[in-house]
């Protein structure tokens, strides 16, 4: 029997039973709306998944697994947005913990302007490339199991991981109690109520909802259940919105109806014409108007694709 991670409700009720992969079922909790995932794998097979499935069906390039250097170099073009919001956060002395580091990109931009940097990350081959190409200390372990002997973090890091874990309860207990006395968290999460799973014109908003759910995803969060999540953490904590995806990336999906190949021209590929005439240049700058305006409705609107959560004591 399924059991609610926030309330402990038992009621569940089905509302999609396709998703990306093929069949699969999402329930939704009667009493505090949470959206699961109904899978189960044990560590065992968590660690399997991640080594040597994930990024085969994944990887930032549709169709093709790329080595954790590819990896690196093409995740950190797209680091500006998450940077623009620790920015704020990050202080000369502090140490910094990420949970789920994927291949270091973001610690790589973030350990010029702090003290130390520490990635935790299920990919071995991603920590053996921290480790050894960018001198970053890094671990292939479950940050429930791991003896950190009494040391503190002062920001504690976690991007899109979360929803990936069978506990992110226990797990945000454990970086909790890694926290130091005023210390922060700052996580990312998909956000269940973006503007493309609500408002695309059928048949791409059905197209988009099962492209949504997700293999790998135990959880889908809301900015309500996000914040009753912190709650019963324990944790004070603000919940902002954002969009990464591009104006371009929305319109493909309005129109067409499918994804981009490609992460990083579906978050940073803005430009509608390749030419350089003077048409191609002013509608290009037309757009280019249009994407900033674009992030600011779906930030405030909180129909952003990712919830940005500052937690602390
Ligand atoms: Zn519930």
């Amino acid at each position: 029997m399924t059991v609610c991670e926030i309330c402990g409700s038992q009621e569940f009720s089905v509302i999609a039973t396709e998703i990306r992969e093929g069949p699969g079922v999402i329930s939704r909790c009667g009493k505090c709306g949470l959206v699961i995932q109904d899978i189960t794998r044990n560590r065992d097979e968590l660690q399997r998944y991640y080594n040597e499935e994930y990024q085969k069906t994944n990887s930032l390039v549709v169709g093709r697994e790329q080595t954790p250097m590819e990896h690196f170099e093409d995740r950190i073009k797209t680091m500006d947005n998450i940077m623009e919001k620790l920015r704020p956060y990050l202080k000369a002395g502090m140490s910094i913990l990420e949970v789920g580091s994927g291949s270091g990109e973001l610690l790589h931009l973030i350990k010029p302007l702090v003290k130390s940097v520490t990635g935790i990350e299920m990919h071995k081959g991603f920590v053996d490339f921290m480790n050894s190409e960018l001198g970053i200390e890094a671990y292939a372990q479950d940050v429930n199991l791991i003896d950190f002997g009494g040391r503190k973090f002062d920001l504690i890091i976690s991007i899109m991981t979360m929803d990936h874990l069978p506990n992110p309860a226990e797990t945000l207990l454990t970086m909790k109690r890694l926290l130091s006395e005023d210390g922060k968290m700052y996580i990312e999460l998909p956000n269940r109520e973006e503007a493309l799973n609500y408002f695309l014109p059928e048949p791409n908003r059905g197209r988009f909802n099962k492209f949504f759910w997700h293999r790998a995803h135990y959880f889908y969060f809301t900015r309500e259940t996000l914040e009753k999540l912190m709650v019963k953490i324990g944790l004070a904590c603000e919940i902002s919105c954002r969009h990464e995806y591009t104006l371009f990336n929305f319109l493909n999906w309005y129109f067409a109806g499918n994804p981009q190949k490609s992460f990083v021209q579906a978050t940073m590929g803005n430009s509608f014409f390749p030419g350089e005439s003077v048409f191609e240049t002013e509608m290009n700058g037309m757009f280019e108007e249009m994407e900033g305006r674009f992030h600011k409705i779906l930030a405030h609107t909180f129909r952003g694709d990712t919830l940005c959560c500052v937690a602390r004591y």
